[in-house]
């Protein structure tokens, strides 16, 4: 089997169908027209495998769902136009009228928002549990229950939710476990291997990584992304095939850029917590961070993404910065810094999870040389004196 950075470069690529070239075509291409009536017919019932019509699948998405696949270690990946188009029709495949569903409390806010203001009111019971309180999952399953949804780490404060304990409970009832794994990557992180059915990513952040692009991606067997792809192509979030293209060109160099994430992630983290201005570094592999335990048997590594509780006035810090630059998202090659405090409700999960600290400053850290983000960051606390 070659390695995960082999595949990166060639798994999927049908190199001979495109006469040698490197890097594949983007079949720029709505539908697929067929020799005859027959033809056409049979890849229409299902009877042979071709392509008919790109909501359902194209041949530059394809390569981009082998390599995710690959690197998540399942049989089947899908991908979709955003992250939330995952969210969307993953939830919507798995739960109907009279259903419950399990989500973590600590999920990003949309996802809380669309489990509360659209999947509930179809009928479906919620109950938000937080990431601490599922390792207790059995106390929160209800007979009904038909879906465990996770996110580890949060994506603001970073708790971890223990996966092989979830999964191991879930299974035991047969209810599908999906996790938003889009901190870690499957380089940092891979579902799979804790026994949980779905890995789903905002493919916006660091699979496809340079802040140019909408993506989403769930990876798990081939049979329940067949079902998940039955709802998909109902729902009609799929990706085009020119950011299919783009996402294989930032998969090549997805494992070479995880790594100066971390190490430029870990080098600030470390200088902020020899800061007096800083109260405490919110850090999966801080080793004073709780669940840093869940950190080093889940994980191989560590993203540029966590955040930080200030001793000051955070939108003062994020104001007199001139590197880092001010917005949402992350995982893209420049660095940015967000302030909790100016989040509207929505994000800060508002009435469905604990109340964000105000002082509050996350940090995605990108591609730059590190002392040039540190310098930066020092101007940040010059401003609070
Ligand atoms: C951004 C994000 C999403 C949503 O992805 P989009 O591509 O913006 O739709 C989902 N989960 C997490 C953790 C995110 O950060």
């Amino acid at each position: 089997m070659p390695g995960r950075d082999t595949d990166l470069q060639h798994l999927g690529e049908d190199r001979e169908g495109a006469p040698g070239a490197i890097a594949p075509p983007v079949y720029r291409s709505s539908l697929f027209s067929f020799p005859d009536s027959k033809s056409l017919g049979e890849v229409l019932r299902g009877e042979k495998d071709g392509y008919v019509y790109t909501r359902v699948a194209n041949p530059t998405i394809d390569v981009l769902e082998k390599k995710v696949a690959a690197l998540e270690e399942t049989s089947g990946a899908i991908a979709f136009s955003s992250g939330m188009a995952a969210v969307s029709a993953v939830l919507l495949s798995f739960l109907r009228a009279g259903d419950h569903l399990v989500l973590s409390a600590s999920a990003y806010g949309p996802t809380l928002s669309m489990a509360r203001d659209m999947i509930e009111p179809l009928g479906v019971e919620v109950s938000l549990v937080a990431p601490s309180e599922l390792v207790a999952l059995e106390d929160h399953l209800r007979e009904n229950t038909r879906l465990v949804y996770l996110e580890s780490p949060a994506s603001l404060t970073f708790e971890l939710t223990d996966l092989a304990a979830v999964a191991e409970v879930a299974r035991a009832h047969s209810i599908p476990t999906v996790v938003d794994n889009s901190w870690a990557t499957p380089i940092y992180q891979k579902p799979a291997r804790f026994g949980i059915d779905l890995s789903l990513h905002s493919g916006t952040k660091y699979l496809s990584g340079h802040s140019d692009l909408l993506l989403g991606m769930v990876a798990g067997t081939a049979e329940l992304i067949d079902r998940v792809r039955k709802t998909a192509v109902l729902l009609g979030g799929c990706v085009s095939p020119d950011d299919a293209f783009l996402a294989v060109r930032g998969l090549r160099t997805l494992s070479l850029r995880m790594q100066r994430h971390q190490d430029n992630g870990l080098f600030l983290s470390h200088k902020l917590m020899d800061h007096p201005r800083v109260l405490e570094v919110l850090h999966p592999a801080n080793p004073f961070f709780p669940g840093h335990g869940i950190y080093r048997s889940h994980f191989s590594g560590a993203s540029g993404l966590f955040s930080f509780l200030l001793d000051g006035e955070p939108e003062r810090f994020c104001d007199a910065l001139e590197l880092f630059l001010l917005g949402v998202s992350w995982g893209g090659f420049e660095s940015l810094a967000l302030p909790s405090s100016i989040l509207p409700e929505v994000a800060r999960g508002k009435g469905v999870r604990l109340d964000l600290p105000r002082n509050l400053v996350r940090l995605s850290a990108g591609l730059e040389d590190p002392e040039d983000l540190w310098e930066d960051l020092q101007r940040g606390f010059a401003a609070l004196d």
